[in-house]
């Protein structure tokens, strides 16, 4: 039997770290090292090979030009190996794991973000459990065929869709959580897959990448008090094609006069406003309370249970398809990769 071939990408972050000894500062070092900090790696029964970023970066730099270079990197070797394992700075790997999933159209195999929250030489790292079981799960096969086939994140014993997390902890090794969907899998004396939950790819389809993203968006967080100077000055912001708005609870924004009207008077001019949750669990319902009413009626797309990081990378993803308001709305507000309820 053939042992799956599986390809580690490493871009940055914690994980591959050192501490400066004479600032104390972490930095991102040589990735060739990484790998000899992992003996353990050679006992597992896949074939792994890695290529590395040529500057390693923390993910707080990451941005859609890096997005597209590892979409391409896994589209050029997708035909070679059965996995693929990324290693990514814990800080945006939310927003990197939901760009891929949309980038990625008909994956058929497993694309595995994980990372840590101390470097791996250090003793207390959590990198080395993270490491190995993401390889394993992206090893994972039945009758020579992946097990996976969508792209997730692995962190602390937890196997999550990607474009479901959201990181909620800057210290606990339980970093990520998502609390909108079942985890995929649990780590504990055995891998427990929850094939239930896995996302079906349509069969016979190939591999599409889609490697052109639209940056001119926009995120307000609603607070109590913000200015209607402050919103307007951001709605015209010259090339702005698409605003998320974080709005309370189930979805509900003031309803004074100014803030509606605003909001209408963008959406006439071709602005896609959708609404998300400030919350880290549960959906907007739009017309649910008074207050979200008017929200429905001027045309203000739903986001439903999606985090803010999946709106985001959607967002970025349908603004460069170049589709109707109608069509944009349709796609927004469905499914396209397990990112929505
Ligand atoms: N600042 C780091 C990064 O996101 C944190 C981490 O790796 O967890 O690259």
């Amino acid at each position: 039997m053939k042992i799956p071939n599986i390809l580690l990408i490493y871009t940055g972050g914690t994980i591959g770290m050192i501490k400066d000894p004479e600032t104390g500062v972490l930095r991102s070092f040589d990735f060739d090292n990484l790998l000899d900090k992992i003996p353990e790696l050679k006992l597992l029964a896949c074939s792994i090979e890695a290529i590395s970023f040529d500057e390693p970066i923390d993910s707080s730099n990451m941005n859609p030009n890096y997005w597209i270079q590892i979409a391409e990197i896994i589209e050029q070797n997708y035909s070679t190996f059965d996995g693929f394992v990324i290693l990514h700075g814990s800080d945006t790997m939310s927003y990197t794991a939901s760009a891929l999933s949309f980038m990625l159209e008909n994956l058929g195999k497993p694309v595995i973000f994980t990372g840590s929250q101390l470097p791996i030489g250090d003793l207390r790292t959590d990198a080395k459990e993270n490491l190995i079981t993401s390889i394993q799960i992206a090893s994972l096969q039945e009758k020579e065929q992946p097990i996976i086939k969508e792209v997730c994140l692995y962190f602390e014993y937890k196997l999550y869709r990607g474009n479901r997390t959201t990181k909620i902890n800057a210290e606990h090794f339980e970093a990520f959580a998502s609390l909108n969907y079942p985890d995929l899998a649990e780590s504990g004396v055995h891998l427990k897959v929850n094939k239930e939950y896995l996302l079906i790819p349509k069969t016979g389809k190939k591999l599409k990448v889609h490697n052109t993203l639209n940056n001119n968006i926009a995120i307000i967080k609603l607070f109590p008090g913000i200015s209607e100077n402050i919103m307007r000055s951001i709605f015209s912001t010259p090339n702005l094609e698409g605003v998320i708005l974080e709005t309370y609870g189930a979805g509900n924004t003031t309803n004074r006069a100014w803030f509606i009207d605003m909001l209408k008077e963008y959406i006439d001019k071709g602005i896609h406003i959708i609404n998300v949750t400030q919350c880290s669990g549960g959906s907007v319902i739009m017309g649910q309370y008074e207050t979200s009413t008017q929200l429905k009626d001027i045309g203000v797309i739903s986001g439903g249970d999606m985090t803010t990081e999946a709106a985001i990378a959607k967002l970025m993803y349908l603004l460069s398809k170049n589709l109707s308001t109608l069509k944009f709305k349709e796609h927004f507000e469905n499914s396209l990769r397990g990112e929505i309820s």
